[in-house]
């Protein structure tokens, strides 16, 4: 299959197995982010993250030497029945954890993807990206032409809003990239920033040293005391949606499709006094989803900060 042809089919197939949104970009070293990154770093940013390495993150073929296309894929999750926090007396859990364990679904229809254009063109290979590798997936998403970093500095896919899983497919073949989305559609708006229960956003620049969806899911560190103090009212138990809740790109965003996502689990539904409090509780609701990757240690730690125990 000529290139050409092999970048319509790789398109057309990407959005056949649910990325609402994909484009191709070079996977040329990010020199524009590299000063904003090297001060994010130096200022401590990163330091609850360890797992993020500035060199790597700016090197798309440090994952993947041979890598020449990055095929960026927008995976839309939310539902608009499915708001945390709407059932009486529940606590807050963040829309993209309500549901199967998305690295799983998108590794898998990223490798169909894969395999798929390996039948049209033997001895291509690739590299899945999903959340697991250190990738600048939203610089990557934008160079694709999906859309731009809001305030928040998640990425905004234009009417498709925001809540959508960002996944990458590195390629060993050189495809005609997309356009990058041009500049910022945020205009004057400082929604995000204003309804932070943190403070943990500035125009483009987050803080994870005070972001909610750190301390209830990556990190089991002390929050500072006003972060802590933020808990009880945020009602955040895992994540926080606030910033993107507000947003209005997300008004009439693409929703994800309740097939894949199945219902609400009882974490969603039951009140705060009626949630799992033991070990064997916490593996049965949380099986097969997201929520797994918090330890039951971790979560019970954060029911006491939000309840105020
Ligand atoms: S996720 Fe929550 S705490 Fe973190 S920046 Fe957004 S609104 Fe603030
Ligand atoms: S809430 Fe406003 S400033 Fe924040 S990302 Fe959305 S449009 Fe941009």
């Amino acid at each position: 299959m000529e290139n050409a042809d092999l970048r319509a089919w790789l398109l057309a197939r990407a959005r056949e197995l649910g990325f609402a949104r994909v484009g191709l970009a070079s996977c040329e070293p990010f020199e524009g982010e590299r000063s904003h990154l090297e001060t994010w770093f130096r200022e401590g940013r990163g330091e609850l993250l360890p797992y993020l390495d500035p060199k790597g993150l700016l090197d798309p073929r440090s994952l993947f030497p041979a890598a020449r296309t990055a095929l960026v894929g927008f995976f839309p999750y939310a539902r608009p029945e499915a708001v945390p926090g709407a059932a009486p007396g529940s606590l807050r859990v963040s829309r993209y954890l309500w549901g199967a364990d998305y690295h799983a679904l998108m590794k898998a229809r990223f490798q169909r993807l894969l395999e798929g254009a390996q039948e049209h063109c033997p001895g291509l290979e690739g590299r899945i990206c999903v959340d697991t590798a250190p990738i600048l997936e939203r610089q990557m998403a934008v160079r694709a032409g999906l859309g731009w970093q809001g305030r928040h500095t998640l990425l905004i896919a234009g009417k498709g809003g925001s809540w959508g899983f960002l996944g990458v497919l590195l390629l060993d073949l050189e495809l005609e990239p997309d356009p990058p989305f041009a500049a910022s559609r945020c205009g004057s708006c400082s929604a995000c920033l204003e309804a932070c229960p943190t403070g943990a956003l500035a125009p483009g620049l987050l803080d994870p040293r005070r972001c909610l969806s750190t301390y209830t899911l990556e990190s089991e560190a002390e929050p500072p005391s006003e972060v802590l103090a933020a808990m009880p009212g945020a009602r955040w138990v895992a994540g926080c949606d606030r910033c993107q809740e507000v947003c209005p790109w997300n008004r009439e965003p693409i929703w994800g499709d309740p097939a894949l996502w199945g219902g609400p689990s009882p974490l969603h539904t039951l009140s705060a006094e009626e949630l799992p409090r033991n070990t064997s509780q916490w593996k049965k609701v949380t099986r097969r989803t997201g929520l797994r990757r918090v330890r039951h240690r971790h979560w019970l730690t954060n029911l006491a900060r939000v309840l105020g125990k």
